[in-house]
Formats: C-alpha cells, structure tokens, sequence
C-alpha cells in the first residue's frame, strides 16, 4: 500500500472510524467476511446483497463510461472520437503467459521472518507497519515522548519499561532480553541527542539491538521485537494444476491481473473488429494475489476485482494520450462521489517508475486507515510498448501493427502506411478499494440526526435507488404505495432495489434507508388519496417536500443521470 503523505494534511473526518464502517457494512448486508462461519479466511470478503449491487453499479459506470460511451463523448488528444471495446478472459491462462509478462519471475515482495515468532513481514512496509501496527513500538515510543523533551537519557525509566511493559508487549526485543548492554548503546547514541536528535524508526532500531559494534543496527519483529531475518522473494501468485496428472508440467496459475488477457488478443481483435489504432480493449474480473498481509478490510485482498483498459496508441502520441486518461480517470472518480481533498492524482517520481515506463499516476484516496495519507485506488500507466514485445518474443506471433493511415502520401492521394508496435497507455482500477472508497467518503455521522449514521452514496451509484413507504398500513394508502413502487421499479429495477416498507415507525424507516444509503424515499400519507401528492424526502438533508406523485419517476430519473 502506498500512504504518501500529503502536502497539507487534513486529519480524518471525526467519526469515520473504520471499525464503525466495517460495523455498517456486516449490519446492513454490504460486506462479509469469507466463510464467516468457520471463522472466515484472511483475505478474503463476500459482498452481501446491498455491496453486490453497490459494485456492480460501479462496474457498470466503468463499463459504460470506459467502454460503451468512452469519457463521456469527449474527444481525444488529435480531436478524434475515443474508441474501446471489450473483451472477458480467462482467470487461467498458459503459463508461459507469466514468463512473458515477467509476473513468474518477478512477481514477489521481499519478506522478512522473524526467528524468535516466525512472523513474516513485506520488507517495503516494514518502516509503515511498525509505527502503526505494533504494541510494543507504540508503548515505547510513548515513553520517548517524555525523553524527547529533556533530551536526557533516563535509564531507570527505560529498564522499568523493559521488566513491565516491554516482557509482556515484545519478549524477543534486545532491549527486555539484553537490557544493560542494549541501553549503554542507546545512551552513548543519546549523548548528543542535542546536536543530533534520533528520529522514531532510529529508537525503535537501537531498541532491538544489543551489540551494535558487531551487527549494527537491527530492525525488529513488530510482533515480538526479536531481530528480523534478511529479505527473501515470496511469491505472490497463486498456483494450481489444469488437469487429471499434478506434475510440474500442469502447473497453472491464477491471473495476478486482468491486463495480460487484453494483451493477448490485441491481434484477434484487430483482426475481427474495425477497431483502428488509437483505440483501447477493457477487461474487468477477479484477480489472485497471495498478498503476506491482507489487511484493511477489502483494500488488500488476495481476491479482487479490477477494471482495466489497456489503450492503443502511435508512440508519437502516447505521452498526450497518458495526460489524457491519467485526467480524465480523475475526473470520473469525483464524478460519482469522490470528489474533494480526500481525492488525489498523484504522479510517479522517475525513480518510482518500472523500467519501461515513462510516466505513472495513481488517483489515490485518503481511507481512514491511511489518513493523513493516501492508498492507491487506481494506477495510470504509460506502459511502452514492453507488453506487446514481450509477447511476441515470447509467442513468436507478430503483434505489430499495420497503419494505413500513417506514412508518405501516395501519388494517388492513398498513404504509403506505417508498421509499428502500439504504446499503451493502461488506467488499472480496484473496483473493491474503489466500492470501499465510496463507502468510507460516504459514510457520515451527524448526532443532530435522530439516527446518526448516514451513507452519502452518489444516486448513480446507491444501490437502493428508491424507497416508497405508505404512513398506514390502511385507508388505501398501501394500494397508492404499491402503484408508485411498481412505476419506479418499472423505470429503474435495472439499475438497482426499490424498497417498499410498511412496518415501524417513519423515523425508523428513514433510519435504515439512511445507512443503507438510499438517495431518496417517497412517503404516502392521509392527504395523498385526495391531492395526489407524496413527500419526498432527501437523505443528504433529512429536508422533504411535497411533490405530484406523477413526477416521482421524472425526479427520480433526473437524479440517477438515466
Ligand atoms: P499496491 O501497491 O497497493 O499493492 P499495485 O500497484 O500492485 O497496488 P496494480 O497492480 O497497479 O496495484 O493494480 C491495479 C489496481 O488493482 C490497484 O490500484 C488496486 O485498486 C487494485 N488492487 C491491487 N492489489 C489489490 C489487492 N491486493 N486487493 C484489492 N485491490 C487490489
């Protein structure tokens, strides 16, 4: 995960609290875990019937603004009509698809194990996880707190930390295991604190560290303090047998991404469509990484969804086109209900880059597990030309492209053509961290609310698009409700549920639609019979206005963009 600092931090919102966010989700039937009821699986989450459609009306605005009705109708860089089509691959394709892609190779984090407990943690999120994920590091350098201050070293106060606190919180640290010896090298380094301060990660590395003079400084377990093991490559792909025989020679893997599939039929669909390069090829479906650490929720699975465009272009217009997707793709997450500082673009410094690439942003999102820093939710990659060569070194098939378009004019007007290898530029989304993100921008607590907990979803988006409560379970008012609810399901079933209640109170009601994130819900009371009129009342607001009820699908319409 990347939590780059922002430039002006903005603590999270008060009351976002990802344990009350995840309370909502289980409650309200958007998110479970995995096999809940054998204890669940680490990584894994099921989407209950409120998060199923809340996702797909995500993957449907992808869908139709990235591939049917690409950027809304806007036109490219050259002043020409965005064109993309689909494909749907398989999760499983031949091996020798990740030999090309590099993933068999190089598919892998540097991990670290600890000895002393066995833990295993990534080696780039070392330094992230200990300062925010472990016991002990955050009690001791609580008791720095009271050092940095006097810049003093006080030797009492730090050894009744290590016999108390520090046995029972991280029994392998040097500084509970080895205590005088790990505090002389502490106090020599503190003796010119004044002159030369010790940052955080500096203490808790001279905390785990015993003989400085032979082994320099370590870094430690976050779990139990002992001393980490050196960076080793684990694989990150899953891996399984296609068919009967489980030799080495039936080894397949789960796709670690989408994108690959798309790269492999560049030619078929050239071949079979009318597509003319710049165009793109979007895929969306499950991927597979057997991630060390899943944690955050949805943000790190080891099962997700993405949604990938992989887009076709002449190398001469590949940088334009990069800044054109990298804009718009920032564009289109604020258009469904991101928008504001928690959103960011946020461009690749060169060294960040991989070697093919030439430029790289990542829209990244303030979660309030990451704030005052930012988790990725999409990257944009100015991808070369690395893939299409890759694979037609690696398959032997020619995937260059004939441009007739291109080249010197013929006498006759015609053009000479060009042939060439497409650059793609590749705008790579999460569509799990993309529903999470929505989730926790959308999710608002307002204590002046009868009922406080509130989930401000964009109507596009809501997987409840409607409610229509009749105020009495008599008197006719339920009859009018059931006309109402079968015109709005009528009109926008497809896109999502009408809900229809009679029961509770209407404070309760409006409650549920409330933190299920309904946009909008239609009351029939005693005076609808007579004039034709229900209230309309707004969830944002909690405001209600009396409308015809013949207007209700036309409002309604109005709102969800359809
Ligand atoms: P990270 O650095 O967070 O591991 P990444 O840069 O490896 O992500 P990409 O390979 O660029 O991610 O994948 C594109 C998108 O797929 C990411 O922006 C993210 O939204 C999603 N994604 C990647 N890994 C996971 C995961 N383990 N769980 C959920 N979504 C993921």
């Amino acid at each position: 995960m990347s939590t780059h600092a922002p430039t002006t931090p903005t603590p999270a919102t008060p009351g976002k609290s990802m344990d009350a966010i995840m309370a909502l989700c289980k409650r309200r039937g958007f998110v479970y875990q995995a096999s809940d009821i054998y204890g669940g699986i680490n990584g894994f989450w099921d989407y209950g019937p409120l998060g199923a459609q809340l996702k797909k009306n995500l993957r449907e605005a992808w869908w139709q603004d990235m591939i049917m009705n690409p950027c809304w109708g806007r036109k490219g860089p050259g002043g020409e009509r965005v064109r993309c089509v689909p494909v749907e691959t398989c999760i499983i394709q031949h091996p020798k698809v990740w030999e090309a892609s590099g993933h068999l190779a190089g598919f892998a984090d540097p991990m670290r194990k600890c000895p002393g407990c066995g833990h295993f943690v990534r080696a780039d999120q070392l330094r992230d996880v200990l300062k925010t994920q472990s016991e002990w590091v955050a009690s001791l350098l609580n008791e720095f707190e009271a050092l940095k201050q006097t810049q003093t070293f006080d030797r009492d106060r730090l050894t009744k930390w290590a016999r108390g606190k520090g046995k029972k919180l991280a029994p392998n640290l040097a500084l509970v295991t080895s205590t005088e010896t790990t505090l002389s090298w502490l106090q020599e380094r503190m003796s010119t604190w004044a002159i030369n301060p010790m940052n955080d990660d500096e203490i808790i590395d001279y905390a785990a560290t015993a003989q400085l003079q032979q082994t320099g400084l370590q870094q430690p377990c976050p779990r139990c303090g002992g001393v980490l093991g050196t960076p080793a490559p684990f694989k990150l792909m899953f891996e399984t047998y296609a068919g009967i025989i489980q030799t080495d020679d039936n080894k397949v893997y789960l796709r670690p991404e989408t994108a690959q599939g798309v790269f492999l039929h560049f030619k078929n669909v050239v071949d079979s469509t009318r597509v003319k390069v710049p165009f793109g090829i979007g895929n969306t479906g499950r991927s597979f990484r057997n991630e060390i650490t899943p944690r955050n929720f949805t943000f790190r699975s080891r099962e997700f969804e993405q949604a990938e465009l992989e887009f076709f272009c002449h190398p001469d217009e590949s940088f334009e086109w990069y800044k054109f997707w990298r804009d718009f793709r920032m564009e289109w997450w604020q258009s469904i209900g991101l928008a504001g500082e928690n959103l960011i673009l946020r461009e690749h410094a060169k060294d960040e880059l991989s070697h093919y690439s030439v430029g790289t942003s990542d829209v990244e999102y303030r979660f309030p597990f990451t704030a005052p820093g930012f988790g990725e939710l999409e990257g944009i990659a100015h991808r070369g030309n690395y893939d299409l060569t890759q694979h037609q070194t690696h398959s032997k098939v020619k995937l260059d492209y004939f441009d007739t378009t291109r080249g010197e004019t013929l006498p006759n007007g015609g053009k000479k053509g060009e042939r060439y290898m497409p650059h793609c530029i590749e705008p790579a989304a999460g569509l799990d961290r993309g529903t999470l993100a929505l989730i926790c921008e959308g999710y608002t607590v307002d204590p002046s609310r009868p009922s406080p907990e509130i989930l401000k979803l964009h109507p596009r988006i809501a997987p409840i698009k409607a409610a229509v409560f009749p105020l009495m379970d008599k008197d006719g008012l339920p009859e009018i409700a059931d006309k109402l609810t079968d015109d709005l399901f009528a009109n926008f079933g497809r896109l999502g549920f009408i809900e229809s209640d009679a029961k509770q109170s209407i404070g309760k009601r409006y409650a549920r639609m409330d933190e299920a994130g309904c946009p909008y819900c239609f009351t029939i009371d005693g005076d609808s019979a007579k004039d034709q009129t229900v209230t309309c009342r707004d969830r944002d607001t909690g405001q209600q206005m009396r409308m015809s009820i013949d207007k209700v699908v036309g409002f309604v319409g109005e709102k969800l963009g359809v």
